[in-house]
């Protein structure tokens, strides 16, 4: 156990936060020793992965941050169709992507360049261009951080939703995810229903894509639009599309003939969260040197050396113009520390 470390290269968004107690976890075994600890038992907690989805509010997180490190990948087992692959939680979820595409498996291919570690992924089921981390899901091991026991979740029990999971609802910071299994297709089938996917291959004269021209045109898309966080801290989106009432859909779509809108189910439309903070005026906006990027709306971006509270503060600036131009309340994708 370390005591004031910088996590300073542990976060995307670039902050100077201090962890009053620090940890790694580089085998799951050692998690059961680390429950028995006082320091354990009495402080706050944080599971930090690669820390690409967490904003540190204060330049001093006040508890014991358990920085998850364990590595390897098991080929569990192999069907006629399928590969079982089982991820230790702190492997690199771009590499394991890089590993299959490499590979020519099937599912994770318009999940390509997605920063972070494997063991956040089921947190949010990420998703990416048309496809989650729930399509490719098989179960996760976890530590039960009040009983110590180990568990395991299938598909179901994870209760995915879109950027969510039991763990980021009923179940938050109840559970320490040390292993992911995934199911990959060893005859791939190929997603470009997402428009800007099929836009680029087609402008390629790519017709039939394989996983890695997916994969390819995933990650040169996401570079020209997204910001690199070595280079303008950040976090991916921060806010989630909101899905709403056709209704209301409707109603706004007479004031606003330009609003984006996707079916989310019958009586439900998901619209882009985006074009609302473009709307209200805040894309490529700064407050000093916080704001949003110029090219991606949704993104808070660190210009410099904001503090965790000028970012949210910016934040919530911009949900407040929503709220009052549009009656949407926006919910946050990334996690508040
Ligand atoms: C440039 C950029 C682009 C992005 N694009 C996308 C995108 O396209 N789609 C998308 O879905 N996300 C995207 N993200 C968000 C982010 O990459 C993902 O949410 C990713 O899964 C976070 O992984 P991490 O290891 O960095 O998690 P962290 O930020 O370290 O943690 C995230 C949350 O998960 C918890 N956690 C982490 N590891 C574990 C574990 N082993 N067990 C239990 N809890 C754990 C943490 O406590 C925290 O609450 C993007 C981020 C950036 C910076």
């Amino acid at each position: 156990m370390d005591r004031y470390v910088s996590l300073n290269k542990f976060n995307t968004f670039g902050l100077n936060v201090t962890a009053s107690f620090y940890c790694t976890i580089t085998d799951a075994s050692e998690i059961f020793e680390l429950i028995k600890e006082s320091v354990f038992k009495n402080e706050r907690k944080l599971i930090l992965g690669g820390g690409s989805n967490v904003l540190f509010l204060d330049d001093f997180y006040n508890g014991l941050v358990i920085h998850i490190e364990n590595k390897g990948k098991t080929l569990l087992r192999e069907t006629a169709h399928n590969v079982y692959f089982r991820v230790a939680a702190g492997e690199s979820w771009s590499d394991f992507v890089d590993e299959m595409v490499q590979c020519g498996y099937g599912g994770v291919e318009n999940l390509s360049f997605i920063p972070g570690t494997v063991g956040a992924a089921p947190i949010q089921n990420i998703g990416a261009y048309g496809t989650e981390l729930k399509d490719i899901f098989y179960q996760l091991t976890a530590i039960d951080l009040i009983t110590g026991e180990k568990v395991f979740f299938n598909k179901e029990e994870c209760e995915f939703g879109y950027r969510t999971s039991v763990f980021k609802t009923r179940l938050r910071d109840r559970y320490l995810i040390t292993h992911v299994d995934f199911k990959l297709n060893k005859h791939p089938e190929i997603n470009i229903n997402y428009a800007a996917l099929n836009q680029f291959l087609y402008n390629k004269g790519i017709v039939n894509p394989t996983v890695k021209d997916i994969s390819n045109a995933v990650i040169e898309i996401r570079k020209s639009k997204l910001p690199d966080p070595s280079v303008l801290g950040n976090a991916g989106s921060f806010f989630k599309n909101p899905v709403i009432h056709n209704l209301l859909f409707q109603n706004l779509q007479q004031e606003f003939p330009d609003i984006i809108g996707h079916k989310e189910s019958n009586d439900f439309t998901k619209i882009s969260a985006a074009w609302l903070i473009e709307k209200t005026n805040w894309k490529g906006k700064r407050v000093g040197n916080a704001g949003f990027h110029d090219k991606q709306a949704l993104v808070l971006v660190n210009h410099g050396n904001a503090t965790g509270r000028e970012l949210f503060h910016v934040a919530m600036l911009a949900k407040q113009a929503v709220i009052e131009n549009f009656s949407i309340e926006l919910d946050m994708e990334v996690n508040i520390a």
